[in-house]
Parts: C-alpha cells; structure tokens; sequence
C-alpha cells in the first residue's frame, strides 16, 4: 500500500492506470462502514484508492471541523489490512489553495432534509466530489446508503456534468444493537450511546408500523417523536421520501424512503431505512 500526498503525484498515477480502479472517499477515523465500501470496491477492481480528507467546505462555521476525530496510524493499519491499493492523503492547502473560486453545486435536492440546517455542505461535497475525480479518475466510486441524500446528490451531479466514473451505493453497517456506525459516535459519552439508539429503535417501529398495515406518515412520525423525545434526541427532521428523486411522500409506498437526523447531546446523527 502506498501512501499519496500530492495533488500531481496522485494524477500521474491516474493518467496511467492500467487496471480497473475503485475510489471510496472518506474523511478518515475509519469503521467497519468505510471497510465495507473499501472491500465492495476490491470485488470489482484490481486497485482500490482510498482517500482522507476531512473537507472544510462541508462544515459551517459552527460546526466541529477542527474537533472532528482523527487518527490517520490507525487508518492506514486497517487500509493496509483491507489489501488497499493506494491512500490519498492531500493537504487543505493544496486542496483549497488561497485563490480557489470555483463552486460544484447541485440545486434543489441539496436545500431539503440535511440542507435546511447545513446550507452550504452538499456544495461543499459535490465541491470535494468533483475535485478527487478528477484527481484520481476512478472507474466507479463506492459510497455508502447512510449518508442517503449525499448518494443521492453526488448521482444527480455525476449525471448532470457527464462524469464517466459510476457511482455505487453501498448498504448501512451497523453496530450490533443497531446504531448505524459513524465517525461521530465517538463523541458520544455511555449515556448518549445509550440514547442514540432510539433512531434506530422510531425506524424499527415504523417499519413495524407498516407492516401492520399503517401507511400514513404523519401517523408514523409522531410515534417515533415519542421515542425519539423519550431519549432526550432533538429532531431536526423525521422525512419520508421517494428514494430516486427525494421528493416528500404523505404516505408510505414502495420504493419510499424514510431519513431522520437527530441530536443526541451535542451530535447530530442521521440515519435512514427503506419503507
Ligand atoms: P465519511 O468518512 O463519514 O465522510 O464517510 C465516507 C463514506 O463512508 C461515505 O460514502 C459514507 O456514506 C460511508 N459510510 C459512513 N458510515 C457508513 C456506514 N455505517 N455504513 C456504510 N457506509 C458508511
């Protein structure tokens, strides 16, 4: 495995890729979720890129940036023992240089559920997204289900600027109680970790719920308020929506999606299942 830091050193490498290559982007502090993606990647490619970058165009300026975790030793341990390829490690200087001015932004889908409160982050992303595509020049890119909106933002913009590279989405990991895995967990003390779990118990009961044969959703989402409030989690939004184009949904259907973000203490955490 071999560690990349330079912007024209990984392009050289790029311009002369003679396998077939998949990309899985993170911004590092890695789990069983990001391995899940690094190994889906080396089912289908002879080289898998793995890059670290804890974007700062995706934070607001009230936003744990410079909090978020970090452990780049033991990243590359768990890489090397996945059989990655190369680890993109490029700097926020050579990212974001002084005089950068030019924005990747994907309208309309970005402003609903996360970006009401996050306005400017999915630019931030396809910012980012753009950027290391262009750098690494991937076959297919691997990202997973539970940033749901940002899969499906990142599809909208490789469709809409003609990107060759396909983008795959990879399912949700779990932690064995429930708790989707998340970089952030970490700053969960053993009581928020407790609570954290109740988004996943509102989805199980949704879930439940339509099996039962309840398909309204307002119905569904003020008992998983319940829940949720019953574990101290503030909502910022409990959303059913079409899984293709995120549109809002009144009643449950196939091919519907429910997404919730909640805080817990101070961690925003966001799940979502399909309905
Ligand atoms: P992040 O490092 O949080 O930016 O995530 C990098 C990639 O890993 C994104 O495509 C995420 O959707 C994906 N990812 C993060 N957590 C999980 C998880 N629990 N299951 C599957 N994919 C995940």
């Amino acid at each position: 495995m071999e560690l990349i830091k330079s912007i024209p050193e990984m392009q050289k490498l790029a311009a002369q890729w003679s396998t077939s290559v998949g990309f899985v982007p993170t911004m590092g502090y890695l789990h069983h979720g990001h391995i899940s993606l690094v190994q889906e990647a080396a089912k289908h490619h002879d080289t898998v890129v793995v890059s670290i970058f804890v974007n700062p165009t995706q934070f607001s300026p009230n936003e744990d940036l410079d909090t978020y975790p970090r452990n780049l030793e033991r990243d590359l341990d768990l890489l090397r023992e996945n059989n990655v390829t190369y680890v993109y490690f490029p700097s926020k200087k050579d990212m974001y240089p002084h005089d950068f001015k030019t924005w990747v932004n994907t309208e309309f889908i970005t402003q609903i559920l996360c970006g009401r409160s996050r306005p400017n982050h999915f630019r931030g992303v396809t910012t980012v997204l753009t950027k290391l595509l262009n750098i690494v020049r991937p076959d297919a890119m691997y990202m997973g289900e539970k940033d749901f909106q940002q899969l499906a933002v990142t599809r909208q913009m490789a469709q809409d600027l003609n990107f060759t590279t396909e983008i795959v989405g990879c399912p949700i990991v779990r932690e064995p109680d429930g708790l989707a895995m998340s970089s952030r967990n970490s700053y969960l003390s053993a009581a928020g970790r407790e609570n954290a779990l109740c988004l996943y118990e509102a989805m199980q009961h949704a879930k439940a719920s339509v099996e039962n044969g309840i398909t309204d959703f307002k119905t569904i989402r003020s008992e998983m308020r319940k829940i949720i409030l019953a574990h101290n989690g503030v909502i910022d939004y409990i959303e059913l929506v079409d899984s293709n184009s995120l549109h809002h949904l009144d009643v449950v259907r196939p091919g519907s999606r429910l997404l919730l973000a909640v805080k817990i203490e101070d961690t925003r955490l966001i799940d979502n299942i399909a309905l």
